[in-house]
């Protein structure tokens, strides 16, 4: 049996795009691959940016995609106990402090400067909770698999919010949290998540938690040269499958994998055997890919 757990971890701020596609086809190949699990959470911890169904259509692209995960979805919403019990831990030897400044009082500054970290400043107003990054000042170093060492100065990170003033959960503390009881051992995702890894890193320190292995991939981008998002409206994948299997080919094509010509019309499971035996992170280019490229060689 392998000990590898992977998994997919969309946010459900819409429906998934190609850039998504590519995230989830890269984690599901790497974890079979591996013989590994692959889990699914939907990451909706920020109820006003998770439109209603949203969910539900990125279950259903996941399905048409032939992408099946293992064992239950496990849902953000439903874990606020687990995050506010690895708040206690953090708070209990002062790792973590309630913060009353606004976004405006230090605007001038590139980072948070720290000032509630002995008091709040404001008492009586709303807080929000950080994380204290200046306590044993070291490096956040790691081996991406992909984009090699990466090395952050804390000085630089700032202290990461894990509670918000409007009392939802921040999503770098839900995903640590989620990944550690998870068993996570392995997180591959896009490469606009990798300055987010560095504050994961001092939290998984912080909270005793194991480290995983990390692999960012690299990012795709539209034909407008911009980052694919929910927000700049990337197309929405379909879920037709004579237009799902062009776009897994082109999805592979994105990876660097090399598929045949020949299997971009194939059925999607025959697809995924052939990428499960043939996938291999060596091919794997850090450049960004354009869209319209991979969706067209
Ligand atoms: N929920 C995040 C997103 O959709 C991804 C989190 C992760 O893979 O760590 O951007």
């Amino acid at each position: 049996m392998s000990d590898y757990h992977g998994r997919f971890a969309p946010t459900p701020s819409g429906p998934l795009h190609f850039g998504s596609l590519v995230a989830a086809l890269a984690s599901f190949l790497d974890a079979r691959r591996a013989g590994g699990v692959w889990r699914l959470r939907i990451e909706d911890v920020d109820p006003p940016r998770c439109p209603a169904g949203a969910a539900d259509t990125i279950l259903r692209q996941l399905d048409a995609f032939g992408l099946h995960w293992d064992g239950p979805v496990t849902w953000q919403h439903d874990r606020h106990e687990a995050y506010a019990a690895a708040l206690e831990r953090l708070k209990a030897p002062g790792l973590a402090y309630p913060c009353s400044c606004s976004r405006r009082q230090w605007r001038d500054h590139r980072i948070y400067p720290g000032w509630c970290r002995d008091g709040v400043c404001d008492p009586g107003k709303p807080v929000a909770w950080r994380l204290r990054s200046d306590l044993g000042l070291r490096p956040v170093v790691w081996q991406d698999r992909l984009f090699g060492e990466q090395s952050f100065d804390p000085a630089e990170l700032g202290d990461v919010v894990l509670r918000r003033k409007d009392n939802f959960w921040a999503y770098q503390l839900a995903v640590v949290v989620d990944d550690a009881e998870q068993g996570i051992s392995d997180v591959v995702r896009g490469f606009d998540l990798l300055d987010n890894t560095p504050w994961q890193r001092q939290l998984q320190h912080a909270l005793g938690y194991p480290e995983p292995r990390y692999l960012h991939l690299p990012l795709i981008i539209g034909e407008d040269g911009q980052k694919l998002s929910k927000q700049n409206l990337a197309t929405a994948l379909p879920e037709q499958d004579e237009a799902v299997r062009p776009l897994l080919h082109a999805a592979l094509v994105a990876l660097d994998q090399a598929p045949p010509r020949a299997l971009a019309t194939a059925p999607v499971a025959e697809q995924l055997r052939w990428a499960i035996d043939h996938w291999e992170i060596a091919r794997l280019s850090a450049e960004a890919h354009r869209e319209a490229d991979a969706a067209t060689s």
